[in-house]
């Protein structure tokens, strides 16, 4: 392939892309507000939000179809917001595949070069280059319309690939499809940056998939990024409570601090173990995922002395429920707290609704925040 589209020098930790105080406002409304980023050359790096949270406005600026109310976008260094979107050497996709219907997969592919006014013999060249890498080379005499939709988005990108641009921007790309065909198209986009070593911005509304994609992820809630990092730490270690809350799921407890590295569990008079010393009196909440808690039945938690470092509050089992793989219990504290406890399937989870039990978490698998408002512990919040 390295023939066909050189792999621009990989220069990895180096920025290709700033966008510094980015705005677009809408009249009063902040569609952006105030973003900045670096992108590195070479990175797949995603836009994750909810419907509304500014993903595609910021995309849209990079692009060069929407002009920024204030702020920059440099590439290499040089700024780009007065430079036209033909000239900015990005390529873009979109969910609608806007392919030309009248036009063969070839001739689509082939659009970019025709304009630029490429000679024949390497516009044919980059065009089956293109065929091949998308695994299309036996439907290039086919119209869109006889291809399905994922046939179709591969048209879709190897148009926007075979100029060779240094910056892929992908707006939702696979929003439309099923969800098999969701996953071997992400499989296939994982793939390709691997082989071409271009710059990717992909904007999805679906964590799995941003999960599945991205070396980084920048979480949009409100036109600001809230949370920027691989999507391990964004998961195990959340900035704040919102990205705790709007990826996976979360486990919150409301605590008063003691300024001793404990807080305490007013509802059950409970000092609770913290990894930080906050000062007394301080509103804390303290973050568990499911999956890192624990839920023992009275007599189990009995015979299984609460190991040094832990917490352990008590609750009533609302519902187990099995979903294969996994197994989940919701609970209730008596003071109305509802917390969720996951566990494998396969090391069992012997309760039922009624129950009372222990709900049991390492100290250092929680995270506490001092700062959050209560819509940041709404899973909808990022949108408007
Ligand atoms: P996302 O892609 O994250 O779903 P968008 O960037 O499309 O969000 O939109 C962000 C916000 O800006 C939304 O509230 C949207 O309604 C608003 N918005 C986008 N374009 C316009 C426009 N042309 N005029 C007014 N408001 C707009
Ligand atoms: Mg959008």
């Amino acid at each position: 392939m390295s023939a066909v589209i050189d792999a621009p020098s990989q220069n990895p930790g180096k920025t290709l892309v700033s966008l510094r105080n980015l705005n677009k406002h809408y009249g009063q409304f902040a569609a952006v507000d105030n973003i900045s980023l670096d992108i590195q050359d070479g990175e797949f790096l995603t836009f994750l939000g909810s419907s509304g949270s500014g993903k595609s406005t910021t995309l849209s600026m990079l692009a060069g179809f929407e002009t920024p109310s204030s702020g920059e976008i440099l590439v290499g260094g040089q700024s780009l917001v007065s430079v036209p979107p033909h000239k900015r050497d990005i390529g873009m996709v979109f969910q609608r595949y806007s392919l030309f219907p009248h036009l063969s997969v070839r001739d689509n592919i082939a659009f970019p070069l025709a304009i630029r006014k490429l000679a024949a013999a390497e516009r044919e060249r980059r065009v089956d280059a293109m065929l091949k890498l998308v695994q299309l080379d036996t439907f290039a005499h086919r119209r869109p319309a006889q291809l399905s939709g994922g046939q179709q988005q591969r048209v879709a990108i190897a148009r926007a690939l075979v100029y060779e641009p240094r910056i892929l921007l992908m707006d939702e790309p696979l929003g439309a499809l099923d969800k098999k065909l969701r996953e071997d198209l992400q499989d296939e986009l994982r793939q390709l940056h691997r082989r071409l070593g271009i710059t990717i911005v992909y904007v999805t509304h679906d964590q799995e998939e941003a999960m599945r994609l991205s070396q980084r992820i920048a979480i949009f809630s409100h036109g600001k990024i809230v949370g920027l990092g691989t999507g391990y730490d964004l998961y195990q270690n959340p900035p704040n409570a919102f990205v705790a809350s709007f990826l996976g799921n979360s486990n919150f407890l409301k605590l008063k601090a003691r300024g001793n590295g404990a807080a305490l569990f007013e509802e059950q008079r409970l000092a609770i173990r913290l990894t930080a010393g906050l000062n007394h009196d301080q509103d804390v909440l303290l973050m568990v995922r499911p999956e890192k808690a624990q839920a023992l039945s009275v007599a189990q938690a009995e015979l299984e002395p609460l190991p040094q470092g832990w917490n352990q509050v008590a609750a009533t089992v609302g519902e187990v429920l099995f979903l294969g793989e996994s197994q989940t219990c919701s609970v209730v504290t008596a003071g109305g707290t509802a917390m969720t406890v996951k566990a494998l399937s396969a090391a069992g989870m012997p309760l039922r609704s009624g129950d009372p039990v222990r709900v049991r978490w390492a100290t250092a698998d929680a995270c506490v925040y001092t700062e959050w408002q209560a819509s940041d512990l709404n899973k909808a919040a990022g949108a408007h």
